[in-house]
């Protein structure tokens, strides 16, 4: 599960990673109290990257542009998920930004420090830069050191940048996570460096293990809910949220078929099913993950979804193909196709899925290349159009009946 960035924050002040004064906004008015001094950032707090562009993070000077800015931002969606509290923060001056990150690599089943000498939401001049020592051994402050060297640091920087990533280190196994990532982390005129951004990655697996973990990513905002059955259902969301349920999936099995169905909206699951049939297919279980069933406070976002839904459908014994049809916004097809590959060397390595299994990913997605990169070693076809999704979906089954 994906923190937001000042849950994210509350962990790195914990670490004494360096981070600037900052406030919860959950409604524009709140900025009438504002107790950090202007200029200051207003940002989305919404579990998606790219903020920056999509217009959510401003710059604001004064209480009424503050006040105006943040209106915006409440009602800017981004890659379809508007944020329930905004974060105002203290403006920095950063003369450099970095990127930094501790993530677990699912190949090597090893934590790697990554560090790039440009930060910020290029993400391609970031890549291009980036550097990598992977921690093979116990973990000592001569990876950190290692990595700030490799990056091409000087003087008192190599000692700055190794501190923090020490400490994103500790952070990250103390609290089994996948990925602690600070980009940008500002670096000033005189060489003090602040982690700008953050955002964290909950183990699931693991998270029940972290009660604190737990209270953080579940405390909700203290805007006022639409009505009294959606504060109680929004509760009974955070119970079940800490139980690692997701109550708002549900899965409708159908009898005698053999294929999975699942999709990113009701008319789509419904335009699959028929072709499906049309074919002389015979749908198992099927799955809507799309937004339409959602509600204001759900604390969730696709990501997380798919990999619920991808675990309640393969629960189902007599999916033997799954066909996954998702349209995807922006860069998300690709996020979704880790999630795919992550899920299946997950349950693949631990035999919970039968060796013969197999996915079929209908993607509609600008990123549909990047998809597909991500899915190679995956025994998952991926596909662009509907009709051969269905197409080689019954090859699949008729191979193996
Ligand atoms: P993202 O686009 O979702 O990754 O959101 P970020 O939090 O990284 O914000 C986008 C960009 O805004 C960053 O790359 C920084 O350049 C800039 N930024 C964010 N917070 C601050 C801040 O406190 N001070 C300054 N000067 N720039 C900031
Ligand atoms: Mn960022």
């Amino acid at each position: 599960m994906d923190l937001l960035e000042y849950q994210a924050k509350e962990l790195f002040r914990e670490m004494d990673i360096p981070v600037l004064p900052s406030q919860r906004i959950d409604r524009p008015t709140d900025l009438k109290g504002l107790k950090i001094p202007y200029p200051v950032v207003l940002k989305s707090q919404v579990r998606a990257g790219g903020r920056g562009k999509a217009g959510g993070v401003k710059f604001v000077e004064n209480t009424i542009d503050a006040v105006a800015a943040a209106q915006t931002i409440f009602h800017l969606p981004i890659v379809g998920e508007y944020p329930e509290v905004l974060l105002a923060e203290a403006k920095y001056n950063a003369d450099r930004e970095f990127y930094l990150a501790v993530v677990l690599d699912a190949g090597a089943r090893r934590p790697i420090l990554l560090g790039s000498k440009i930060g910020g939401i290029d993400a391609e001049a970031v890549m291009e830069q980036m550097q990598l020592v992977v921690v093979d051994g116990e973990f000592s402050p001569f990876y950190a050191r290692r990595l700030a060297l490799k990056m091409g640091l000087e003087g008192n920087l190599i000692q700055a940048v190794s501190d923090i990533l020490e400490k994103m280190y500790q952070l990250f196994v103390q609290k089994d996570l996948d990925l602690v990532e600070i980009n940008p982390l500002g670096v000033s005129a005189t060489g003090e460096v602040m982690a700008l951004d953050g955002k964290v990655t909950a183990n699931d697996d693991a998270i029940a293990r972290h009660p604190d973990l737990v209270k953080l990513v579940t405390k909700t905002s203290n805007r006022p809910k639409m009505n009294a059955s959606i504060a109680q259902s929004s509760r009974m969301t955070e119970e079940k949220a800490a139980e690692g349920d997701f109550p708002m999936l549900t899965l409708h099995p159908a009898r005698d078929g053999n294929i999975g169905v699942l999709c990113n909206g009701a008319g789509l699951l419904l335009t699959t099913l028929d072709l499906i049939y049309l074919a002389g297919g015979k749908p198992a279980s099927f799955l809507n993950i799309g937004e339409a069933i959602l509600q204001a406070w759900t604390p969730t976002v696709l990501c997380d979804r798919l990999e619920r839904g991808l675990e309640l459908i393969t629960r189902d014994k007599n999916v033997e193909v799954l066909l996954i049809n998702l349209h995807c916004h922006a860069t998300a097809g690709d996020r979704m196709a880790v999630v795919i590959a992550e899920y299946w060397q997950k349950r693949a390595s631990k035999a919970r899925l039968p060796n013969d299994f197999k996915m079929i990913l209908r993607l509609v997605s600008s990123e549909f290349s990047r998809a597909q990169e991500s899915l190679k070693d995956c025994p998952v076809t991926i596909v662009e159009n509907l009709e051969q999704a269905i197409h080689q979906t019954m090859g699949l089954v008729k191979s193996k009946a």
